[in-house]
């Protein structure tokens, strides 16, 4: 019967759900102890530059090394983060690694290539930003344009004004801000030409859609034209094949992040990477 049907499927999301706490229960359970073991470990990805290929910076994305459940993705545990209040206090320690990592390179004599972190809407409102950087760039004896911040698209919708100020500060402070993952929400144009950042990340969607229309393509280019207008620099994210190169060259992208030039790794790696490479030296 039909009500037989409902109670089935009642019983199935039930537990679906009851699963679902449980999992996130013990993340929480768990996460202060996995910050004070160091279990949140940063991974490198590069950004290169299409014209010549070389790497021009890297972004640094946050994994969880867990003893038991092995290497976990952001995605499993960051939009619970962000939900709990939990975020700034593992940003902190993300962004620590990456200026940790920039000072170790300059003692190697490595490259001197910038490193992206992510910055959630939470570190904004709910944290002194500037004071908490500004501590980072004397403790590590860092510039801070060695320093991108990456500001997710969807942040920039709650209080514009606010998010206006604060970018405009850290970029007289002469930190680089990036936009993340533009054209995946629902913010506007009206609000990119408003935002004063320097980098636009261009969301992996438009490149990924299959198949790739010429709609998108245009609008791909309209985007980077209109950016390349406002003397933004675009990164195209989620690069996975030879073609998408190719039509982001043919539209006027000049930089790229993605799986087919190279995954997120972990630090050691990238530095055996980059003295592979050549880097463009800033
Ligand atoms: P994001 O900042 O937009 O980072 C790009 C994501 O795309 C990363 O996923 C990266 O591994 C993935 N990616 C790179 N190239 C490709 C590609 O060619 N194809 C595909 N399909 N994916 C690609 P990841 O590392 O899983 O991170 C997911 C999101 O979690 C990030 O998106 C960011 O919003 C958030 N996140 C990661 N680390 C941190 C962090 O330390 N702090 C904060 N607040 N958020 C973080
Ligand atoms: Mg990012
Ligand atoms: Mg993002
Ligand atoms: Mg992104």
């Amino acid at each position: 019967s039909i009500k037989g049907q409902y109670k089935k499927y009642f019983a199935y999301y039930d537990d679906v759900l009851r699963s679902k706490l449980l999992q996130e229960q013990k993340i929480v359970d768990s996460m202060e102890s996995a910050l004070a073991d160091g279990e949140f470990e940063i991974y490198l990805q590069p950004k290169y530059r299409i014209r010549d290929r070389r790497m021009v910076g890297a972004e640094a994305l946050v994994r969880w090394n867990h003893p038991e459940w092995g290497l976990q993705s952001p995605a499993v545990f960051i939009p619970l983060f962000e939900r709990n209040g939990f975020i700034t206090r593992l940003d902190q320690s993300v962004w620590d690694q990456a200026c940790a990592v920039l000072q170790d390179w300059k003692k190697q004599g490595l490259p001197d290539l910038p490193i992206s972190v992510n910055v959630s809407r939470a570190d904004i409102y709910h944290m002194d930003l500037t004071d908490t950087l500004s501590g980072l760039m004397r403790r590590y004896g860092l510039n801070p344009s060695s320093l991108h911040l990456e500001i997710t698209e969807s942040a920039y919708t709650e209080n514009p004004q606010q998010i206006i100020d604060t970018v405009s500060h850290l970029r007289e402070l002469g930190y680089i801000v990036e936009m993340d993952d533009f054209g995946s929400g629902y913010s506007s144009l009206h609000m990119l030409c408003k935002m004063p950042v320097d980098i636009l990340k261009l969301d992996m969607k438009f490149i990924q859609s299959e198949p790739a229309t010429l709609v998108n393509q245009e609008i791909m280019r309209f985007i980077i034209n209109l950016a390349h207008l406002m003397s933004l620099d675009v990164v195209a994210e989620g690069v996975e094949t030879a073609e998408q190169l190719d039509r982001l060259r043919e539209i006027g992208c000049e930089y790229v992040q993605g799986y087919y030039l190279a995954k997120p790794m972990p630090v050691k790696e990238f530095e055996q990477l980059i003295k592979k490479e050549s880097c463009d030296m800033r």
